[in-house]
C-alpha cells in the first residue's frame, strides 16, 4: 500500500476527513526530474497554482525562482521563502502592488499593458521588466487560451511597441526582456512551436531574456501521462541561442499530481435508476472538476456498478465525478487524484458553512 494511502487511512481511523493529504517526497521526486530535464534553463514555480507553504519549501530546493500574480501572493512567498527570486506578474496590478513589488524587491516585473508601465515609471523608482506579449500564434485546441488573440492578458505587438517607446525616454525602468504565457494544456511537441514563435518575435527586437511562460499539459483522464519534459527541456536547449536567457514558470504540472482530496462515502442511493454516492465535503473543497467539467480521477479499491460522486452541497454542480466504475458502500474511503493544484486554493470555500478538511503531509 502507497504511504499516501496509509495516510488516508489513519485519518479516516481518527475520523479526520474530509483531507488533502500531499505527498512531499513525491513532489521533491518529480521537481527534482523536471529540473534535472531543463538544463541551462530556469526554472519558476507559478504559485497561484498551490501556494501551500509545506509544498513551497520542498520546491525552493529545485526551482530558480517564484512567480506571483498579486500582491497576497507576492507577501506570503516572500513570508515563506524570504530570499527567493521573485517575478510579479498578472493583469490589473494596483499602484500598492506596483510598490510593494518594488519594496520587496521582485527580480522581474512582468508588464500587461501601456499604462501599467506608464504607472510603473511614475513612481520614480528603478525596476526590472519583461512585457508580456500575446502573440497571434496558433494555439489549437487547449484547455485554456491566455493568448493567440484577443484576451486581456498582455499585448500585441502594437502595444508592445507603445512601451518600447515608452521606456526610452526614460531609464529608471530596464527593459530585460519578453514574456508571454500563451496557453495551458499544451504538449511538449506544441510547446515547443509556441517557445520557436515567440523567441523569433523577442529576437527581432533584440531581447535576450525570455520567458516561455507555464502551461505545460496534464492529463486528468490519465494520471500516468505526465507531460514529456525530456522532449521539452531538449527543444529549448536546440532552440537557445548563445547570450539568451530562458525561463519556464510551470505551475499545474509541477504540483499537481502530489495532492488528493480524501473523504468518506456517506450514504449510497439509486434515484430513477442511476446510482450515486453522497460524500463528506465536495466541490466547496476541490472545485476543480465543476470548474474544468471533468470527472476528477479517484482510486478505485475495487470494481462495480457504474456510480455519480457527489458532496454535501445542494446544486447539481456538486458533482465531483460521474459513472465511476467503483463499489462504493456508506463509510468507504474515497481518494480523488491530481488534487495539488488548483484544487482547494481555487474553491469556494465557505459555501453551506461545511467544516474546512484537514491538510496532512507524508
Ligand atoms: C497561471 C500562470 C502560469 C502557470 O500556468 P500552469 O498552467 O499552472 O502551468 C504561468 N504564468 C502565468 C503568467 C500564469 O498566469
Amino acid at each position: 500500500m502507497d504511504a499516501l494511502t496509509v495516510r488516508a487511512r489513519e485519518l479516516a481511523a481518527a475520523g479526520r476527513l474530509p483531507a488533502y493529504v500531499y505527498g512531499l517526497a513525491a513532489l521533491d521526486a518529480h521537481a527534482a526530474a523536471v529540473r534535472a530535464a531543463l538544463p541551462g534553463v530556469e526554472l519558476y514555480y507559478a504559485a497561484k497554482a498551490n501556494p501551500d507553504p509545506e509544498l513551497l519549501r520542498v520546491l525552493a530546493r529545485h526551482v530558480d525562482g517564484v512567480e506571483v500574480a498579486s500582491g497576497g501572493e507576492l507577501e506570503h512567498v516572500r513570508g515563506v521563502l524570504p530570499s527567493a527570486r521573485i517575478a510579479f506578474g498578472g493583469p490589473g496590478k494596483t499602484d500598492d502592488e506596483l510598490r510593494l513589488a518594488l519594496d520587496h524587491g521582485v527580480e522581474r516585473l512582468h508588464v500587461e499593458s501601456p499604462n501599467e508601465l506608464r504607472r510603473l515609471i511614475a513612481t520614480g523608482r528603478e525596476a526590472d521588466v519583461l512585457l508580456r506579449a500575446n502573440l497571434a500564434l496558433s494555439l489549437g485546441d487547449v484547455a485554456l487560451a491566455m493568448g493567440g488573440g484577443a484576451t486581456p492578458f498582455g499585448m500585441d505587438p502594437a502595444g508592445v511597441e507603445e512601451c518600447l517607446a515608452l521606456l526610452d525616454r526614460q531609464d529608471a525602468v530596464r527593459l530585460r526582456g519578453v514574456h508571454a504565457h500563451l496557453a495551458s494544456g499544451l504538449d511538449a511537441p506544441r510547446m515547443l512551436e509556441v517557445a520557436d514563435g515567440v523567441l523569433g518575435y523577442a529576437r527581432g527586437l533584440g531581447l535576450t531574456e525570455i520567458n516561455l511562460g507555464g502551461g505545460m499539459a496534464v492529463d486528468y483522464a490519465d494520471p500516468g501521462a505526465v507531460f514529456d519534459w525530456e522532449t521539452y527541456g531538449k527543444g529549448l536547449a536546440g532552440l537557445r541561442r548563445p547570450g539568451e536567457t530562458l525561463r519556464v514558470e510551470p505551475g499545474r504540472s509541477v504540483s499537481v499530481y502530489c495532492g488528493r482530496y480524501v473523504t468518506r462515502v456517506l450514504d449510497v442511493k439509486r434515484v430513477h435508476g442511476e446510482l450515486f454516492a453522497i460524500v463528506a465535503g465536495g466541490t466547496h473543497h476541490i472545485r476543480t472538476p465543476a470548474t474544468k467539467g471533468h470527472d476528477q480521477p479517484m482510486v478505485i479499491a475495487e470494481e462495480g456498478e457504474p456510480v455519480t460522486i457527489v458532496g454535501q452541497l445542494c446544486t447539481p454542480k456538486d458533482t465531483l465525478a460521474r459513472r465511476v466504475p467503483a463499489a462504493l458502500a456508506t463509510g468507504d474511503l474515497v481518494q480523488f487524484l491530481m488534487a495539488g493544484a488548483y484544487a482547494w486554493n481555487i474553491s469556494h470555500h465557505d459555501f453551506l458553512m461545511h467544516p474546512h478538511p484537514e491538510f496532512s503531509y507524508v
